[in-house]
């Protein structure tokens, strides 16, 4: 073997094994963020039972029901209005009983929810969820760290490592901007981690990201599953290969059959998929034996509800989640805006979590732009993130090529220099020539499927997104 072919053979092991075994821990350690011996516990947690997993999954909840009693304002009134005493809370079963909140409250009362012991500075996050509401809320590092660890188990799961070379193919509003910064330029160059803006959906964009990834070489690819199919329908087109990671990390909208088998053909790896939000992180992840999601009950317990009521394992119904690992702003039967259910069976890979499979109603559809090039409907959450409080839901629809329809339920300060703004922000995307018509509506009622889209094409071939996960394009 000459002796460049076996540096080349040995550098990414070397690069992997300083990475993952000095700088990310080193990083982790100046940022106050335990992540390491956190990521220690889970690895061990998830091979036990599931009984062993309930009970320190009940643990956990009354933990964090009775530091809301004790810190956080909100609950405190909430859980006294219920009549609730403070020993109630730790009974088991009390969770059922807590009125589930709305996202409308969490906007509103925002600063009640926050942890008046925490005197540490608290990371703040916004989302623009599903539904186009904008809910405001704050993390500590431990937090961060049950994310970041949880985040670490799923690579395992994959036979990533940490350290291992990941390519991102991102298309988040929130993250985009950031994206940007020297910080984290620097920070992807420690973690060795490339970065593709999904809001590029271009040709030009799509020709870049297949030849950055052959470069590359990314041991992973993680990426926001409407821009992984388009990318993989370009490349496929285009008789693009050669991109081989170990494997794919799918998220965000919904993984239908076809496009994890595209996935599967053109890059020749197993597809993972992940249920997660900005809220809560990764929730439920797929293992090796794909038969489902394994939530991550040591922080997340997510209940299935019907009318108000628990469904039964299999019935499908509403989500609503409780973080159990974010003290900051405990989050206690949060109604997530998905629809899910519970499978009843063990999964073939003896891990003893719950399997969830979410019916996940993508949160928009893709619009297309001059030429051709689609626009991620995530795009106008940026829009009108940068009107603050004067937008409370919105819906795009365009209607045909050249036409779109804004539809806001907007607060009084939304005025004509917010409006010129929105036509502003739709000309530089879609170009001068598109003609926009604003409605303006008390509420905007969601989908006969239950779910709120913030953005629909109704020229679109494309599935229509509707109804349910399991529905092919
Ligand atoms: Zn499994």
């Amino acid at each position: 073997m000459t002796r460049s072919r076996t540096a080349q053979r040995l550098h990414p092991t070397l690069r992997t094994r300083l990475t993952g075994g000095v700088l990310l821990p080193l990083y982790y350690r100046v940022s106050g963020i335990d992540v390491v011996s956190l990521q220690r516990e889970l690895e061990n947690d998830q091979w036990l039972g599931r009984e062993a997993l309930e009970h320190k999954q009940a643990r956990r909840i009354r933990e964090i029901l009775l530091h809301a009693w004790d810190h956080v304002p909100f609950y405190r009134k909430r859980f006294e209005a219920t009549g609730m005493q403070r020993a109630d809370l730790e009974e088991r079963g009390i969770l059922e009983r807590i009125p589930p909140l709305t996202k409308q409250e969490v906007i509103e009362h925002c600063e009640e929810f926050v942890d008046t012991s925490n005197p540490r500075p608290l990371e703040w996050s916004t989302t623009g969820g599903s539904t186009g509401e904008t809910v405001r809320f704050c993390q500590d590092r431990a937090a961060l760290a049950s994310i970041k660890a949880r985040e670490m188990r799923f690579h395992h799961w994959m036979g990533v490592q940490t350290g291992e070379r990941i390519a991102r193919l991102w298309g988040s509003p929130i993250d985009r901007e950031k994206a940007y910064t020297l910080k984290e330029r620097l920070l992807r160059r420690i973690k060795n981690v490339c970065f593709l803006d999904g809001y590029d959906l271009s040709e030009a964009a799509m020709a870049a990201y297949a030849k950055r990834l052959r470069e590359f070489r990314p041991q992973l690819l993680i990426a926001f599953t409407t821009c992984l199919n388009i990318l993989a329908e370009y490349m496929e087109e285009h008789g693009l290969g050669g991109v081989r990671p170990r494997a794919i990390l799918t998220t965000s909208s919904p993984l239908y059959p076809s496009y994890r088998a595209r996935f599967e053909r053109l890059f020749e790896c197993p597809v993972f998929d992940e249920y997660g939000s900005r809220e809560f992180g990764g929730m439920a992840h797929e293992c090796p034996a794909h038969q489902g999601l394994h939530v991550d009950m040591e922080d997340v317990h997510i209940e299935v509800t019907r009318a108000r009521s628990l469904a039964p394992a299999g019935d499908t119904g509403e989500l609503l989640v409780t973080g159990l690992f974010n003290r900051a702003f405990p989050l206690i039967r949060y109604p997530i805006g998905d629809l899910g259910r519970h499978l009843s069976q063990p999964c073939a890979c003896g891990r003893g979590s719950t399997l969830i499979e979410i019916v996940k109603g993508r949160s928009s559809e893709l619009l297309m732009g001059p030429k051709g090039i689609p626009v991620l409907g995530e795009y106008f959450i940026d829009v009108f993130d940068s009107l603050p409080g004067e937008v409370r839901k919105f819906r795009i629809h365009q209607t045909g090529a050249k036409t779109l329809r804004v539809v806001l339920v907007a607060a009084p300060a939304f005025g004509e220099g917010s409006r010129r703004y929105v036509l502003e922000a739709i000309a530089q995307k879609f170009g001068d020539e598109m003609e926009v018509e604003f409605e303006y509506m008390d509420e905007i009622p969601p989908l006969p499927s239950g779910k709120q889209l913030l953005t629909i094409n109704e020229t679109s071939p494309k599935p229509t997104d509707r109804g349910t996960a399991s529905q092919e394009p």
